[in-house]
């Protein structure tokens, strides 16, 4: 591990300006992704700014939802009561990762921009475009049973690992971010990027901006959720594939769907207009077998993870029987 400089931030402004005075810093919020990657130096920052201590913690409702702010924990977010009633799809996403040890650790902002789980990127003696622009992928060709089915690029097969980008997707999350030029809203549905040709790029986010919250909007009509994570252990494991879905049927008929697959690319993975065709549908098996087919419409297996096409195939329609 290289050694680095560390300031405290006590309110967004000081953080603001003291991540634009040290060139190559990195807020630190849990820590819990961040400081493994400096271990094993895929991230070497020169100076980290601590913004744990930022009054950014409170859930609050809104005139049009409830907002979350960026340094609220994952375990107090699963666990309050106004998410838990109103939200029950995000709560069940957080509770699905990590440990509770961890959960108590990481933020809500830290988890949004979490970094890939791909093996080689963890791996500074393997290529990686996304950890060293222009030196190779070393999961193409490599072992890629983990990797991206929809989305990827010739430069990047990786996934976002994480759950609760999969529900806040789903949920029409949208971002609220402050930088030196003033403030901005991302919805979350164009927060994450694909690889394409700068697989380091994760998000839109600037190095200089900081995730003040989270607002999530009331849906239009009340409805039932469910998220099914699918994983090589009951507990403690990334997702392999997972989906969230939130329905409100009406007489056994679609009102309004959305749909959010994770596990499966560089983003979490939700097509509007297959939601749009699910409306006004009956409410079967024949309806959700066709939308799960149009939401993996183009996927691209590699060597490994065929098996993810068929994996996500069924846990699309389970998911969507559940909430039904
Ligand atoms: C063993 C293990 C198992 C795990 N299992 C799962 C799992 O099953 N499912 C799952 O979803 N996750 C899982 N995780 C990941 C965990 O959820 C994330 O590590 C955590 O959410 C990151 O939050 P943090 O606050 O600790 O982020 P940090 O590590 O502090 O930061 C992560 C990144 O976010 C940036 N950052 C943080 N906050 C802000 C902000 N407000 N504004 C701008 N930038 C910011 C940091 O600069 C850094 O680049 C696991 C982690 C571990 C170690
Ligand atoms: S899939 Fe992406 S993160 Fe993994 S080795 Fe290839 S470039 Fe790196």
């Amino acid at each position: 591990m290289k050694s680095f400089d560390y300031v405290q931030a006590s309110q967004p402004a000081d953080a603001l300006r003291l991540i634009g005075a040290a060139p190559s810093s990195r807020f630190i919020a849990g820590g819990t992704n961040l400081v493994d990657l400096i271990k094993y130096e895929v991230e070497n920052p020169g100076t980290l700014v601590d913004i744990s201590q930022l009054p950014l913690t409170k859930i609050e409702k809104t005139a049009t939802g409830i907002r979350i702010g960026a340094l609220a924990r994952n375990s107090d977010v699963a666990a309050n009561k106004l998410i838990a009633s109103q939200f029950p799809l995000l709560s069940e996403a957080l509770l699905a990762g990590a440990s509770p040890q961890l959960r108590n650790m990481a933020t809500m902002g830290g988890n949004l921009l979490q970094r890939t789980r791909c093996n080689y990127f963890y791996d500074p003696s393997q290529p990686c475009n996304k950890r060293a622009p222009g030196s190779g992928c070393g999961a193409i060709g490599g072992y890629n049973r983990i990797h991206a089915i929809l989305g990827a690029s010739p430069q990047c097969i990786a996934t976002n690992p994480s759950d609760m980008n999969v529900a806040l997707s789903a949920l029409d999350a949208v971002v609220q971010i402050s930088g030196p030029n003033g403030n901005r809203s991302v919805p979350v549905i164009d927060f994450h990027r694909l690889p394409g040709d700068t697989p380091q790029k994760d998000s839109v986010l600037e190095p200089d901006e900081l995730i003040v919250a989270i607002d999530l909007p009331t849906p239009k009509n009340a409805g039932k959720s469910h998220y099914l994570k699918v994983r090589d252990r009951a507990s403690y494991a990334f997702a392999i594939i997972s989906v969230a879905a939130r329905l409100a049927v009406d007489g056994g008929v679609i009102r309004e769907a959305r749909l959010a697959l994770g596990g499966v690319a560089h983003k979490p993975w939700r097509l509007v207009a297959v939601e749009n065709q699910l409306i006004g549908k009956p409410a079967t098996d024949a309806t959700f077998q066709a939308a799960a087919r149009q939401l993996l419409a183009g996927a691209q297996p590699h060597e490994h993870n065929a098996f993810k096409i068929k994996l996500a195939q069924s846990a699309i329609v389970r998911a969507l029987q559940t909430v039904a």
